[in-house]
Formats: structure tokens, sequence, C-alpha cells
């Protein structure tokens, strides 16, 4: 059997698998980086990277789909691309301090808001903007991780891949890491830890590259809230694969008596007024793939230029599970219920004041896109992100925080890789 050996194995390049194998090439370490996805090489954008999304129903007791990427760069491939600073309780409870890590992330990406003009110039963003501030409540740009010199007003494009490369995704991280020596092999999916005596050894692979197993000195799991489970139940470690939050989204869609909001841009401005009380989001959607279908001709006569669209983003309770076949199982709790609905029905509110006429209000429930939850700190992974269960494995992703963090989780990964990077 051909083997491949290296000083740290890395599986996965979402935002925590590619940040770990830039810093730590950067530091001269040897790295080897397995991802099951491509490294698509055409230009990214318009239709090339639908395929990298794969949606899962939810089974009936709550059904909704899930989004993610399943590429080099992971879900930020088709992320919206909106920065957020970890949670409070990230200190408070867990004592890890990752402020310093987040300000130097920011600055190297350079993490903003859009300009102005993005907002000013659809008035169907503007009016729902106003309406939410009759009632009290302040949408405003959010930060991001797009460079808006490169960036087109007029595209919506984020969640089927940047054309432009405007939108800085972990993709770029990994190729910093490939200049910096790391291997990175795609198309190759690591099936089970190799633990001999108590220790991690590396993986079992499938893939094209002629190498059935990976041996490293250390193995850090990156496959994401719900790719780390899979192997880590595959390999018989205990408590893997329970503590399952999805942050589910309630899309809303209505046609408005004036003029829409499908030219903004999605998630670009956003209600913070409720991420302490009830941890959920609100905030304003742009056409999403309602211009993709019109162009399809699949929307004739349906008046899409008018459509205002808004969405509810949930933290919900981390009390689902994922099993060994990477099933989903995601009850929600009478409270997640209560929340969700309140989110809902504010935008409801917001767009009727906005002018959307009630009755063409549609709702696409349980969006999720920010698994986690899954390899715990305090039930799989201690505070430096090792595992208890054996020696040499640590786990770098969504899938280390032991509830959802209310608000989108990219930078708070990425602070806690640039951080495992120190240590490990
Ligand atoms: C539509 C959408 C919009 C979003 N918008 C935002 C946003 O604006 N801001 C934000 O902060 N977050 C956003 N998110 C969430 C964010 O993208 C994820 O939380 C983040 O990417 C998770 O990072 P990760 O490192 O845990 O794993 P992932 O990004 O999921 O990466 C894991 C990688 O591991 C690979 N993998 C899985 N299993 C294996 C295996 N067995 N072997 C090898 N490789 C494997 C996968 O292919 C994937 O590339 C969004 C997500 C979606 C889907």
């Amino acid at each position: 059997m051909k083997r491949l050996e290296t000083d740290i194995l890395i599986v996965g390049t979402g935002p925590g698998g590619a940040t770990l194998a830039r810093e730590l090439a950067g530091r001269g370490r040897e790295v080897a980086v397995l991802e099951k996805g491509r490294w698509h090489r055409m230009t990214l954008g318009r239709y090339a990277s639908v395929g990298t999304i794969t949606r899962i129903v939810i089974p009936r007791e709550s059904f909704g789909f899930m989004a993610r990427g399943i590429s080099v760069g992971g879900s930020t491939v088709v992320f919206t691309g909106n920065a957020y600073d970890p949670p409070r309780w990230m200190q408070d409870d867990l004592g890890i301090d990752l402020s310093g890590y987040v300000r130097a992330t920011r600055e190297e990406i350079g993490v903003k808001p859009l300009p102005q003009e993005y907002f000013d110039r659809w008035p169907g963003t503007r009016t729902l903007i106003e309406a939410a501030g009759e009632i009290g409540l302040t949408i405003r740009p959010q930060d991001k991780y797009i460079n808006p010199d490169l960036c087109d007003p007029d595209c919506d494009d984020c969640m089927i891949g940047c054309r432009r490369g405007a939108k800085w995704t972990a993709r770029d991280y990994a190729a910093d890491a490939v200049q910096r020596g790391a291997r990175l092999y795609d198309r190759t999916t690591a099936k089970k830890l190799i633990i001999e005596n108590g220790a991690v050894k590396g993986v079992t692979v499938r893939g094209p590259h002629g190498f059935r197993e990976v041996r490293a000195e250390k193995t850090v799991l990156a496959a994401g809230g719900m790719g780390t489970p899979v192997i880590l139940i595959k390999s018989g470690l205990k408590g893997a694969g329970t503590g399952f939050f999805i942050d589910p989204m309630n899309v809303l869609w209505g046609l408005s008596r004036y003029s829409g909001s499908v030219r903004g841009q999605t998630f670009a401005a956003a209600s913070e007024d409720f991420i302490d009380s009830d941890e959920f989001m609100i905030g304003t959607l742009g056409a999403l793939f309602l211009k993709h279908w019109a162009m399809l001709g699949l929307l004739r006569g349906y008046p899409y230029g008018r459509v205002i669209g808004m969405f509810a983003k949930l933290g919900d309770d981390p009390g689902g599970r994922i099993d060994g076949r990477g099933r989903i199982f995601k009850p929600y709790t009478k409270e997640d219920k209560r929340r969700f609905k309140k989110g809902t029905d504010t935008c409801r509110e917001i767009m009727i004041r906005a002018g959307v006429v009630p009755g063409t209000i549609l709702v696409l429930p349980n969006v999720g896109g920010h698994p986690g939850g899954t390899a715990a700190i305090g039930r799989v992974v201690d505070r430096g992100l090792k595992a208890y269960e054996v020696d040499n494995l640590y786990v770098c992703d969504a899938s280390v925080f032991p509830r959802s963090p209310g608000r989108p989780p990219s930078l708070t990964i990425i602070a806690l890789a640039k951080r495992l990077a120190e240590s490990i």
C-alpha cells in the first residue's frame, strides 16, 4: 500500500484547515492537506461553482436544507462574506481570548462594510432600512471580506462563487499555504483515523493520487461541522456527532408595490438588535437565484424586479446529531421555534411597512449553512483543540463550538486556527 508521510496532516480546506495550513507552512513546518472537493481551476462564478454545493434534506421532523461547499476553500467558496467577531462567551465561559488573532485577520484580509453607494442605489433596500427604523430597529451595513474595488454592486453571486475575485475565500489561504510549501491533495477523502496504542498516526484515504494512507506525527481534522464527526465516529471516538446546530435561516420574499431589493446584495445590511437577547439576526436579501431563474426564462410573467427579500437567521439549540453515515437529525426546541417565529414575524412586519403586499410573501424555511458543535470543546477536545481520547489528534473547524456563536462563524474559526498554529 503506497503511503504518504508528513509531519502535520490537515483534513479539509475551509477557514479552519486552510488557515492552519498557511500558518504552519509559513513557519516552515512540513504540512500535507487533504480535500474531498476539487480545486476548480476554471473561473468561479455564475454557474461554475453550483456543483460545489451539496444540499441535504433534513428528516421530516424538521424539514429543511443544508448548504455547504465541497471544494478547496470549503463553504467560504459559497459564503456571503460576512465577518463577525467571536461571541463573548468564547472568552467569558471558555477563557479563550481571540482578540489579537481577530484584529490581525481583519487587517490581513481588509474586512470592512461595502461602501454607502451599495445601499443608496436600490430603493427597495433603502425602504427596508427606513421601515426597520420606524419600529426602532437598526439595519446597518455589515463587515465583509469583500474588496469593493473589485466587486460589482449589481451582482449578488457570492453564493455561487465570486467571478471577480472580490470576495476573500479560504481558497486564498490554501493557495498561500501551497506557495509556502504545503502539499495539497484535492479529490481526496479521509475515511478513518489510524490509531495505534492510543495515538493517532494518520488517516486512511480514498482519492486519485495513488496513496491509500497518510502517516503523520500530528493529525488535524478540519473537515467542517458535518465532515469531522463522520471521521471521528467511523474511527470509534466517543462523544462526536452530538451537540449539532445548523443556524437555520428563513428566507422571505414578497412583491413590493414600488421597487424591489433584488439588485441589492444579500446580507449586506442586517440588524444585530436581537443577537444577544434572542440569538437571531435579520437582514436584507438581494436577487439570490431569482436573477438566474429569470435569465433561464423560469420566471416568465413574474415581476421579479419588484421582489423585496429579507431573512431571519437563528442560533439554534445544539440538540441535533449527525451519524457515521453523515445523516442529520435536527429537532428544534420550543424555544428555537419561538425565537425563529419572532425573527420571521419581525421581517414580515418590516417588509409590509416597506410596501410589500402581504398576500405575496413566501417563506422558504430552515436553510442551514453554519453546521457545528459536533466535536465540541469540553466534550471531544480541550481548550487547546486537542482530542481527549487519543494523542496526536486535533480538531480545528466549526465542530469545536460548544454552541452556536449566533452569528456567521468564519472569523472565529480563522482566529482559532491561528491560535492553534502557535501551539501545535
Ligand atoms: C450559503 C452560505 C453562506 C454563508 N455565509 C457566511 C458568511 O457570510 N460569513 C461567515 O462567517 N460564514 C458564512 N457561512 C458559514 C461558513 O462558510 C462556515 O461556517 C465555514 O466555512 C466553516 O468552516 P470549517 O473550516 O468548519 O469547514 P468548511 O468550510 O465546511 O470546510 C470543510 C472542508 O472539508 C472538506 N471535507 C469534508 N469531509 C472531508 C473528508 N472526509 N476528507 C477530506 N476533506 C473533507 C469539505 O469538502 C470542505 O472543503 C456560510 C455558509 C453557507 C453555506
